[in-house]
């Protein structure tokens, strides 16, 4: 493209709040043939919420809530953003918690009083303690419904499962469609469970669902997607940076983390995933019409 042609395709990016932070990602953004989107914070809200709590073995739903409050309070992933607000909404107490670790893409683990407790998803937890069918079960159905379960445990048995829900943005299913109808292959990427992402990705329209990564391979499915055809990548978290950065295309979304930010070729202000397609198109005509 001409330089006129990129400054004119920048100017028309900018107006809509998206930004190219390169010539070279205006001009290859248009040759996309696959978009891999992470799902939380990117296909849904990124704001989840507990919709129920359930408790096992005699556990009382305060004392589950207690210990899941302590642990969440030291972490900062979403899902523990949703705990903290549901426990303060509720008057929870909060217990001090030493020996804090966060076992990234699976869960959380710290000491209370003198006894070790576990928070996280059920591959986590199952290799802490031996989990029981009728929560796993229970914990199938949630996921089925497109919640996450969290399971709460001390080192000998489960206390119970949290399930926490995520909604999907209004204009995720139609910019992913919009992908499909312009011929792009959409795969989504998460650390999620399986079942979970797949309810997620059946209202979202995506059946192209690669679960249970962590955030070390993203970065790898981005490199074997990346054999396959011309890859843009779409993420909003610290975890997704090493995926934005290793996609032919990263692209930033909505207020995302700075690290996402400084790791991605575009950014999007508007968290509109709608302005993917937007972009891409945008790169075509910088290459084609505008002279
Ligand atoms: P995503 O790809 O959706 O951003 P992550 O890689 O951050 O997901 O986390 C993967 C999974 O690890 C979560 O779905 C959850 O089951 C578990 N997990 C991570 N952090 C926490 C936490 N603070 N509390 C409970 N579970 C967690
Ligand atoms: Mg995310």
């Amino acid at each position: 493209a001409t330089p006129v042609a990129i400054m004119v395709g920048n100017g028309i990016g900018a107006k809509s709040g998206i930004l190219f932070k390169n010539a070279t990602a205006l001009e290859n953004a248009g040759k996309t043939k696959i978009v891999a989107l992470d799902k939380t914070g990117t296909i849904t809200s990124g704001k989840p919420q507990i919709t129920d709590v359930f408790t096992t073995s005699d556990t009382s739903k305060e004392n589950l809530l207690n210990i899941a409050f302590s642990l969440e309070s030291k972490s900062e992933h979403p899902l523990a953003k949703a705990v903290i607000a549901y426990c303060e909404e509720n008057n929870c107490e909060k217990s001090d918690v030493t020996e804090f670790s966060a076992v990234i893409g699976n869960g959380l683990l710290g000491k209370i009083q003198d006894k070790i407790y576990y928070a996280g998803n059920a591959r986590y937890i199952s290799e802490k303690i031996n989990v029981d069918e009728k929560s796993l079960s229970l914990s199938k159905e949630l996921a089925a419904q497109g919640k996450t379960p969290v399971f709460v445990s001390d080192e000998n048995m489960l206390l119970g499962i949290i399930a926490i829900a995520d909604v999907i943005k209004d204009e995720s299913a139609y910019a992913i469609k919009e992908l499909e109808d312009m011929g792009i292959n959409v795969v989504m990427i998460t650390g999620d469970n399986e079942n979970t992402a797949r309810a997620i990705g059946k209202i979202a329209g995506v059946d192209n669902v690669i679960a249970g990564v962590l955030p070390q391979g993203k970065e790898r499915v981005i490199g074997d997607l990346s054999q396959k055809g011309n890859t843009l990548m779409v993420g909003d978290g610290i975890n997704d940076a090493p995926a934005l950065t290793k996609a032919d295309i990263g692209v930033a979304i909505g207020a995302g983390t700075d690290i996402a930010i400084d790791a991605a070729d575009i950014v999007l202000m508007k968290s509109n995933l709608k302005d993917v397609p937007a972009a891409i198109n945008l790169s075509k005509k910088v290459l084609q019409n505008i002279h």
